[in-house]
């Protein structure tokens, strides 16, 4: 009744990769909200999933119609150090066929323990659950590839965390879920027929143009790289900051996966940080870029026994991938950057311009989405950058710059508009929401995902959702 057409491909993977586990059942499932643009993409039927059923079924209380209950099992590097992971609070009900064709994960996130559990109870809080909602959809109305959020619900049961939490389970729909750590699984767990398997398994999903291929494994770790490098410079340009990038979330898919203590950043800062456990600072937005490479370079690693049967030989194979991906990085940022300034052409000279603006934006303390609207519509009265020395000259050049390209200005401020985003989930925004609908108001929340459908609708009603936060915030892995 609820439309679910549910497949299992992941299943015919080896036995290791994955156990059987159900959802344990919640005491009281309420739906708080619910996504009817995904859930209509998926196919699934929205009245019946508004219904009581509907809810028993996103909750994990009651197996929708084809569903094979499984947590995966994965490895990865947190903060840099090696682990055996895997699904510890998440369950995959199986891949959702679309009307139009389309595979989708359908996994809940917090419906109970697993065989990965480790000491975690297998929930998740309301607050953080929503976080996820919020932002991924944020993202996804940026144009950046992200999981999306199919439903929040509540669970009627407390968790506990620093205190007494409300329990929800987030349905999360994502290309699928293996990481980079999927593959550290199996290059550290498996033999080499199962590396292969899961291998084969990522290019059939996700890279079918060359699953036939010869060459498919270095063909394979050449296009997750261009994946990430064209993601990561996407988060660059809208000051996303991911704050928990480590392998085991980072998807093959090139789809941003696992929202923790994630935020978007206001004044212009490359150390800036949001996460309260990173006291170096490994994830701050400026170390993103080169963080990704180090996490493909553990994929690289993990998929060595594919490349080649000479040990020596696939690891050069790989260092000339790894090393093509560093350009493949650069020229991605640079090229998302100079969409935020207009530029449509390129000139050697550019990257200094980019640069410059930065370092001006940094030493003012500027807000960086701010400063590019401001850029984008002309606009600089109060604004931080057009106080610092320089920022006139380098104005000037700029516009000279913008000239000498075909469509002039025109042409730049066509492409401005569709690079700058108006409007940003901005913290302080982000947690008034939470505040409000974890007091059951939803109102604000509501209004909040209206005004992030539009973030560059450039709507003069948005504006006092371009506020900056005023005090820093933190956000906590207590997730
Ligand atoms: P994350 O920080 O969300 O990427 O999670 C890292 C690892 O911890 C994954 O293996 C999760 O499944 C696991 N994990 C996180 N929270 C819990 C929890 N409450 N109970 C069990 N496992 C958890
Ligand atoms: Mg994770």
């Amino acid at each position: 009744m609820t439309g679910w057409n549910l497949e299992h491909s992941y299943k015919e993977l080896p036995q290791l990769f994955f156990s059987h586990q159900y959802p344990t059942p919640v005491r009281s499932p309420e739906t708080v909200i619910l996504n009817e643009p995904v859930g209509l993409h998926l196919g699934l039927n929205i009245e019946a999933l508004r219904g009581p059923d509907g809810a028993a079924e996103l909750v994990g209380n009651k197996l929708p119609p084809g569903a094979i209950p499984i947590a995966q099992a994965y490895a990865g590097h947190q903060y840099g150090h090696f682990t055996m992971l895997g699904d510890g609070r998440a369950i995959l009900l199986g891949e959702q066929i679309t009307p139009a064709g389309q595979r989708f994960d359908i996994q809940l996130k917090g419906a109970g323990k697993t065989p990965y559990s480790r000491r975690g109870d297998g929930r998740a809080a309301l607050g953080p659950m929503l976080r996820e909602y919020i932002i991924s959809e944020a993202m996804y109305e940026l144009g950046i590839p992200t999981t999306r959020s199919l439903a929040v619900v509540k669970t009627g049961e407390t968790v506990w965390r620093e205190t007494a939490l409300t329990g929800a389970v987030l349905v999360r729909v994502a290309e699928s879920h293996l990481r980079v750590g999927t593959f550290q699984f199996a290059a550290q767990y498996g033999h080499r027929a199962d590396l292969a398997a899961l291998a084969d398994y990522a290019l059939h999903r996700h890279y079918p143009r060359i699953d036939g291929s010869e060459d498919r494994y270095r063909l394979l770790l050449r296009e997750v790289i261009a994946r990430q490098a064209a993601l990561i410079a996407r988060w660059q340009a809208v000051g996303f900051v991911h704050g928990v990038m480590n392998t085991d979330n980072t998807a093959i898919s090139g789809e941003t996966i696992d929202y923790g203590p994630c935020a978007f950043m206001d004044t212009y800062d490359p150390a800036t940080v949001f996460s309260s456990i990173d006291h170096h600072g490994r994830y701050a937005y400026g170390n993103q870029p080169s963080i990704a490479l180090w996490n493909l370079a553990r994929f690289a690693e993990a998929l060595l026994p594919l490349l080649h049967n000479d040990r020596q030989q696939a690891v050069e194979l790989a260092q000339a991938e790894l090393s093509c991906g560093a350009d493949m990085f650069r020229q991605r940022w640079l090229a998302a950057m100079r969409a935020k300034l207009g530029l449509s052409n390129e000139e050697p000279e550019d990257e200094a311009l980019i640069t410059q603006l930065l370092a001006m934006m940094q030493s003012s303390g500027a807000d960086f989405t701010n400063s590019f609207l401001a850029l984008t519509v002309g606009q600089f009265d109060g604004l931080a950058l057009a106080e610092a020395t320089g920022f006139a000259e380098w104005r000037e050049r700029w516009q000279l710059r913008q000239e000498r390209q075909a469509g002039g200005k025109a042409e730049a401020e066509r492409v401005m508009l569709s690079a700058n985003p108006a409007v940003i989930p901005r913290n302080h925004r982000v947690e008034e929401a939470l505040e409000a609908a974890c007091q059951g108001d939803l109102s604000v929340m509501e209004r909040l995902l209206r005004v992030l459908r539009t973030s560059y609708g450039h709507a003069p009603e948005h504006a006092n959702y371009s506020e900056p936060s005023e005090k820093p915030c933190r956000t906590f892995c207590g997730t």
